[in-house]
């Protein structure tokens, strides 16, 4: 009999495929191996049962992916939230605009979360949130410690794999216990297995919310795939940016040097962020850097 499910946890060769009734633990068909594909936690799967009373089975067949995170190696993720702290640590915008331009490029919508709003005064709190809203991001707010904003945070969660990122310290766990709180699963304290595991284990699994709703469990993301972009497509990741490049006089203007400008007109006009732009040359200047050193 053949089902459908999703690979939820990985060990060694063992995949944990869970179905609309069962999980079942499944290894993996000899032809993958033959065309090199591996399955990977997250991905959508045909499964072929072996034993139904031991819940065994073999994954016959991988769907194609939407989206393919490479650090850690993760299939299908559709939204990340970016865990920003107002204060104890203070926000890390430049690394937030990073992750923003790098999940554009992957094509994994980014949900930012501003966290500890108890810690900081409401107009800066405010400024950063418009600069973002203004964009068109989704900006949350929260509380994580009372719980605040933690519903609203959990909406954006239905129907998602989604998996949380930011520095150290900022509040992911605190957020993610308070997701779990109401639920009567064994999953319960996450975050607690995630501190345990970060030193002893890579290993990504992915606990249910709800009905299709999905967290995974993985210590964020590396935005040193950052320079798999480059320096002259940044650009296109600064979505704000994309309507006034065509104002540029010169083509492949690289909006830092260049006379007639559309963006820094547009910065002028009051369009553009200036803080936004000015971290645009930081990651620009960052990432011809590392090409110009390139061998
Ligand atoms: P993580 O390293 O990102 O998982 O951060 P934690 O969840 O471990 O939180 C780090 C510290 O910040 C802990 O002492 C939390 O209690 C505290 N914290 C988390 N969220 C908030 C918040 O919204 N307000 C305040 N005041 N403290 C918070
Ligand atoms: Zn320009």
């Amino acid at each position: 009999m053949l089902k459908k499910g999703l690979i939820i946890n990985n060990i060694s060769n063992i995949y944990i495929v869970e179905t609309k009734e069962k999980t079942y633990e499944t290894t993996a068909r000899g032809k993958f191996k033959k065309d090199d594909i591996k399955p990977l936690v997250g991905d959508i799967v045909e499964i072929e049962i072996i034993n139904e009373e031991d819940s065994k089975a073999v994954i016959n067949k991988i769907n194609k992916r939407t989206t393919y995170l490479k650090r850690p190696k993760i299939a299908n993720i559709s939204q990340i939230l970016l865990v920003v702290s107002l204060k104890m640590p203070c926000p890390d915008l430049l690394m937030l605009d990073k992750q923003l331009a790098f999940l554009e490029y992957l094509n994994i919508r980014p949900i930012i979360v501003l966290n500890k709003i108890d810690l900081e005064d409401e107009k800066v709190i405010e400024n950063i949130e418009n600069t973002y809203k203004n964009i068109g991001y989704d900006v949350i707010k929260t509380n994580a410690k009372t719980g605040q904003g933690v519903l609203e945070l959990k909406e954006e969660l239905k129907g998602n794999i989604s998996a949380f990122a930011g520095n150290s310290g900022v509040g992911k766990s605190t957020l993610i216990n308070g997701l779990f709180r109401n639920n009567i699963t064994q999953e319960g304290d996450i975050s607690q297995k995630n501190k345990r595991g970060k030193n002893t284990t890579t290993n990504i699994s992915l606990y249910k919310i709800d009905n299709n709703s999905y967290i995974a469990d993985t210590p964020g993301f590396s935005t040193f795939d950052i320079y798999e972009i480059e320096s002259k497509n940044l650009e296109k990741y600064f979505i704000e940016f994309k309507k006034y490049i065509k104002y540029c006089e010169f083509i492949g203007c690289s909006h830092i040097k260049e006379q007639n400008c559309g963006i820094k007109t547009a910065i002028e006009n009051g369009k553009i962020s200036k803080e936004r732009y000015e971290r645009y040359i930081k990651i620009f200047n960052d990432i011809k850097d590392k090409e110009e050193h390139k061998w």
